[in-house]
């Protein structure tokens, strides 16, 4: 049986002023049902561009170059667009940070809703907002049906990604992407939004893929995590392990920049420096002008991905060493 979803190798390019830079170099998971897999990384890591290859909707001069994405073993890049298009919603649905702006202002909450199931299902607007009720309440919204002719405004932070969710959920997919679900809101609201995403996707079965660059986010709810630096896979492993045993330099120095609640106040330690330009990467290690372990060869040779564990690799020369060591610590 194919796995719910497989991305292989995928890689993701685009041309700036005749240049071309990769956004996305070798990026492979796999996603079964009820699973999450987190994507981890920085800004410009590539995460998001990569979650738009997989959804379908790369845009401007971004192109997969290669790879394969399947959803129950059939190949989604190059599907036929229109064919893609049914798929979007049905079989995998994304939800984005900023639910105010995916929101259209004008139209109540109800109508927005509904209106998934007038386009798709080919309901009555009356038989479709019975169903925006029902997702209201099963995102937890309260006084759903009271609040069905309510303009987004009307909404909290919060309760706007409840209804982006609702909206992602309404025709039932197998996937569901999140990317960067709760950057914008406030620390206990986005506790209880990934406690919903988390729930429904067991109650729903689905798989769900969480782009984050915050590792306290997917604590709990992520099974395996995905750490990308500039577009490259640093590390992968189940979530437990990678908490407790990092095996790559990046990975251990966003561990140390979680806030801990057993050390509250006390100095976060953030990766000095910035992430790379992807149009002008640095020969050998991508890591190595932050990496506080490097030496010389990381300038030098780029490392391949060493397992050090059971599904547990990383990119790194080091991998064996820094994963012997002590943690770095633990998010809450
Ligand atoms: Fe750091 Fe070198 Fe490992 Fe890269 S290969 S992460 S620069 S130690
Ligand atoms: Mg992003």
């Amino acid at each position: 049986v194919p796995p719910l979803l497989e991305v292989e190798d995928l890689h993701v390019a685009f041309r700036v002023r005749g240049r071309e830079v990769r956004a996305v170099n070798g990026l492979s998971y796999r996603l079964g049902e009820g699973e999450t897999v987190a994507i981890l990384g920085e800004s410009g890591s590539g995460k998001s561009v990569a979650a738009q290859a997989v959804m379908g909707i790369l845009d401007g001069p971004a192109r997969v170059e290669r790879g394969s994405v399947r959803l129950r073993g059939e190949e989604l890049l190059g599907m036929p667009e229109r064919r893609r298009r049914r798929y979007r919603g049905e079989r995998i649905s994304m939800i984005f940070q900023d639910a105010l702006t995916a929101l259209n202002p004008v139209f109540t909450v109800g109508d927005q809703i509904g209106e998934m199931y007038q386009v798709h299902r080919g309901m009555r607007r009356k038989e479709a907002r019975a169903k925006a009720v029902e997702l209201m309440e099963r995102v937890r919204i309260p006084s759903a049906a009271a609040r069905l002719g309510d303009h987004p405004h009307r909404f909290s932070g919060g309760m706007r990604q409840r209804i982006m969710i609702a909206m992602a959920l309404a025709l039932e997919p197998d996937v569901l992407i999140a990317d960067e679900p709760t950057t914008a809101l406030d620390v206990t609201v986005q506790a209880q939004i990934m406690r919903l995403l988390a729930g429904l996707r067991d109650e729903l079965r689905m798989g769900m893929v969480l782009i984050t660059h915050d590792l306290g986010v997917v604590a709990g709810v992520a099974d395996r995590i995905v750490v990308m630096y500039a577009g490259s896979v640093a590390e992968e492993a189940p979530a437990r392990e990678l908490y407790a045993r990092p095996a790559h330099p990046y990975t251990r120095g966003l561990l140390a920049s979680v806030p801990r609640l057993d050390r509250r106040g006390g100095p976060l330690t953030p990766i000095g420096g910035a992430p790379p330009n992807p149009a002008a990467l640095p020969p050998g290690c991508p890591f190595h002008p932050r990496c506080p372990r490097a030496e010389a060869r990381c300038a030098v040779d780029r490392p391949p991905p060493v397992t050090v564990a059971p599904g547990h690799t990383a990119a790194c020369h080091f991998a064996e060493e820094v994963h012997g060591a002590a943690p770095a610590g633990r998010p809450h």
